[in-house]
């Protein structure tokens, strides 16, 4: 499935759901977490409708590739300069709560409110 119209990531890609945008291109979208646990949080994920981890396919793998590579970037342009961390939660026992593939990427001065 490209697109679930259930899921809370497919309408802020889509536009149904506002969100705060930091970048976007064609595969990726990324944008600030709504309950931050640090002073940068942000959610990368794919536009495609992949639930999670679990489902991801040989062809998905430039697209994680090219999520990955984007964080440092981003962390940098967002002014986190001493390091950051990311997560991925994968499943129910994983802490996964939305069902679309999505990366945290957290950074600035610790200590932060969760983790
Ligand atoms: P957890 O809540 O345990 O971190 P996930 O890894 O599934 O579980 O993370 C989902 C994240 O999506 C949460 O950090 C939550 O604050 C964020 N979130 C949920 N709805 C929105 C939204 N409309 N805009 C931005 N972030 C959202």
């Amino acid at each position: 499935m490209s697109h679930d119209p259930n899921c809370i990531f497919c309408k802020i890609v889509a536009g149904q759901i506002p969100s705060k945008k930091v970048y976007e291109d064609e595969e990726l979208l990324v944008f600030h977490d709504i309950h931050p646990w640090a002073p940068v949080h942000v959610l990368l994920i794919p536009k495609l409708h992949i639930a999670s981890m679990v489902d991801l396919q040989p062809e998905h793998a430039a697209l994680m590739g090219r999520m990955t590579v984007l964080v440092p970037q981003l962390m940098k342009q967002l002014g986190v300069t001493n390091g950051f961390r990311t997560v991925v939660n994968t499943g129910s026992d994983g802490g996964q709560e939305v069902f679309h593939l999505h990366m945290h990427a957290m950074g600035g001065p610790r200590p932060w409110a969760k983790g």
